[in-house]
């Protein structure tokens, strides 16, 4: 359909997002600096270390670029580090952590627990049906606002979440060969605003 997505290629696992992206059919290119961010109709803010994409954004001068972006309707979607990132709040972050923004959840970070405690499960997502979870070090959702659509819960927790054309998830789809989920992003993309 032409859509150009983006994955935000600062850090975390970048290319699995556009692998992803390309099989669910998007036109995926990585975004690293604003002429990239320009250009694409939608970003993916991939799995990885949220403090240090908060920090790069900052660096690369990309935080307030994405910012308004993203306040002015481009669809995003984050998975883990992603979701974080996406979060108006965080808790247990780190006090300097610098958060793009725009879904309205307070989400807490390495909810369920370190690394040593990572698991994959099914996750029953709404509008997709079951799909495998992978859970590193993951975050889970604390705080949903009212306009936010709780589409997975796992262990009695909120674990992927909808808002607009926001989508995130605090496993990583990406990782599992499944599209579907990029799969929908890819029709939020298409949906308008
Ligand atoms: N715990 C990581 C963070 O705080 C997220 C882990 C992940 O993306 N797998 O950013």
């Amino acid at each position: 359909m032409g859509r150009r997505v983006g994955v935000l290629a600062l850090q975390g696992d970048v290319r699995e997002h556009v692998r992803a992206l390309t099989t669910a059919g998007a036109d995926a290119v990585e975004v690293r600096t604003r002429a990239d961010l320009a250009t694409v109709d939608g970003i993916v803010i991939p799995g990885g270390e949220s403090t240090t994409i908060g920090k790069l954004l900052a660096i690369f001068g990309l935080l307030e670029p994405l910012r308004q972006r993203i306040a002015g309707g481009l669809p995003a979607y984050g998975s883990c580090a992603g979701m974080i990132l996406l979060a108006n709040d965080v808790i247990d972050g780190r006090p300097d952590q610098p958060l793009v923004g725009g879904l309205d959840v307070s989400v807490r970070r390495n909810a369920f627990g370190r690394q040593v405690d990572s698991f994959e499960t099914e996750v029953e997502l709404a509008g997709v049906g079951s799909v495998h979870g992978v859970f590193i070090r993951a975050p889970w959702v604390e705080r949903a606002g009212d306009g936010v659509e709780v589409l997975a819960t796992s262990a009695g927790r909120i674990v992927a979440v909808r808002q607009g054309r926001i989508l995130a998830t605090a496993f990583h789809p990406e990782l599992t060969g499944d599209v579907r989920v990029h799969r929908l992003f890819c029709e939020l993309i298409d949906g308008g605003p």
